[in-house]
């Protein structure tokens, strides 16, 4: 629990101290605890705590959305308040060119402690990183807000025949681990959406836009097929995971 949503665990030993072992209906008790516990600490307690550390909930306006709720609900949603105003300035851009888009933003970092891996992104632990969903249009070739999976990880805009194969490589070098998030979409839906290069392009470049813009990872494929040269747009490396389903973006 402490690895998936950093203060579980904590949260789970006082449940245990709280509610006996010996009294009836000691599992439901124990499960009801829990989570009003969880819930208080995430919605009143951790926001308070977070600035100590750096770091403050993403700010959510008409442009910018979680994926998932359960971004939020397992306090995935961290950022330095410098990522927070970068965040806002992308998606204001990106909605002036395409009105109703939105940045919908995945994982981000956990609210405390530097060097805390937020798993399974092992460099996501400083405040300063987060990943994005790419752009896609529905079947009528209109741009959506919609993903095709609902964790926002695992559906890839994978290389084509003629294309550069990084993932290939990184698999033949016996790095399982880089196709690993496949199994983590928690569901494929929306299968008529299509991969929107045009789009997703803007929105890379709103990003480098930004002068607080470190790194930018995507698959190298992707970075040939949309044409971009920018230095700041680097392959992460096969101890990583690969970077056709989302953008990573970092602080300097
Ligand atoms: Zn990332």
């Amino acid at each position: 629990m402490t690895i998936s949503t950093q203060i579980g665990g904590l949260v789970y030993l006082i449940t245990l101290l709280l509610v006996r072992n010996n009294s009836p209906r000691y599992r439901l008790k124990r499960f009801t605890t829990f989570s009003l516990l969880y819930l208080i600490t995430t919605i009143l307690f951790v926001p308070i705590i977070a600035p100590i550390f750096g770091r403050e909930k993403i700010k959510k306006f008409e442009y910018v959305e979680a994926r998932t709720f359960m971004t939020d609900l397992m306090n995935r949603n961290y950022v330095r308040p410098e990522l927070n105003t970068s965040l806002q300035k992308i998606a204001t851009g990106l909605d002036k060119k395409y009105p109703g888009i939105k940045l919908v933003y995945l994982d981000a970092n956990f609210p405390f402690i530097n060097k805390f891996p937020l798993l399974p992104h092992l460099s996501h632990s400083d405040g300063k990183k987060i990943d994005i969903s790419l752009i896609y249009t529905d079947e009528n070739g209109k741009l959506t807000n919609k993903k095709p999976s609902i964790s926002g990880y695992g559906v890839y805009e994978g290389p084509k025949p003629s294309e550069y194969n990084q993932i290939e490589k990184c698999l033949d070098k016996g790095k399982w681990q880089y196709d690993f998030p496949r199994y983590l979409t928690f569901g494929i839906i929306n299968s008529e959406l299509t991969f929107s290069e045009k789009a997703t392009k803007d929105l890379i470049q709103e990003i480098l836009k930004q002068p607080s813009t470190g790194k930018l990872f995507i698959e190298p494929h992707l970075k040939t097929r949309l044409n971009m040269k920018n230095q700041r747009i680097r392959f992460h490396g096969c101890q990583a995971v690969r970077h056709d389903d989302h953008i990573h973006f970092q602080l300097k």
